[in-house]
């Protein structure tokens, strides 16, 4: 079946991407535990180039002992690394999370602000942290969250040309309606952990098959390596 043909245009095809992860994926909630937003904010930051899972092996044990903004931005930094440290980074990161905490305290009673604007602010936070945070914490639609599995099935999935998460936010900005851009973000991570995997993709497997161009393509010899990576 020709993709471009059956569904007439990239819209077209984005939406029924997401009626379908949708019906794939009916509970999709964020894999990360915490219990406040100040936890999602440093368990965000902490999955940068790490997985949800090592990251959720970490938090139990750095939240008993730090629980809030105030805890971690009083906390000696060699007690924060010596408990993030399997996360990888873990002297920057845990630089960003006491100077992030520094800020919270100081500016905002301890509380993560519910704004775009502020939280791009804090050390160690970028769009996508933001967006996960203003997304999980408060059911803000601010913009779509780009991560690894994002970046890699977008490409693949015809809804970008882009490798830089920037760029391919736009663009599924563009294709999607702004209630839905966690919808999708997320349900796309759980596809990309499930079927869709860098190395192997399932494409036989794959209910979205016949929306993707990219389907049982040899796609490690088309796909630039820079969207291959699979934290
Ligand atoms: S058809 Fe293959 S390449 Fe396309 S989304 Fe599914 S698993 Fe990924």
């Amino acid at each position: 079946m020709n993709i471009t043909r059956k569904w007439a245009s990239k819209k077209q095809r984005a939406l029924e991407i997401l009626v379908r992860l949708k019906r794939l994926y009916p509970n999709a909630p964020c894999t990360l535990n915490y219990a406040t937003p100040v936890q999602l904010l440093v368990a965000t930051i902490l999955s940068a180039q790490c997985t949800d899972e090592r990251v959720n092996l970490v938090t139990p044990a750095l939240f008993g002992q730090f629980p809030d903004a105030e805890a971690l931005a009083k906390a000696e930094p060699v007690e924060i690394e010596n408990l993030i440290r399997s996360t990888g980074f873990y002297r920057n990161k845990a630089k960003n999370i006491q100077a992030a905490c520094r800020i919270l305290v100081a500016e905002y009673g301890g509380q993560v602000p519910p704004s775009m604007e502020q939280l791009l602010r804090l050390p160690g936070v970028a769009r996508k942290t933001a967006n996960v945070v203003l997304a999980h914490a408060f059911g803000i639609n601010a913009g779509v969250t780009v991560d690894t599995h994002v970046k890699r099935l977008s490409y693949r999935l015809g809804l970008t040309k882009n490798t830089d998460p920037i760029h391919i936010e736009r663009d599924l900005i563009r294709l999607l309606p702004s209630d839905d851009w966690e919808n999708f973000s997320i349900r796309i991570i759980y596809h990309g952990r499930a079927i869709c995997k860098a190395r192997n993709p399932a494409c036989q497997a794959c209910l979205l098959s016949d929306l993707c161009p990219s389907a049982d393509l040899p796609l490690l010899d088309e796909i630039p390596p820079s969207v291959l990576s699979e934290e």
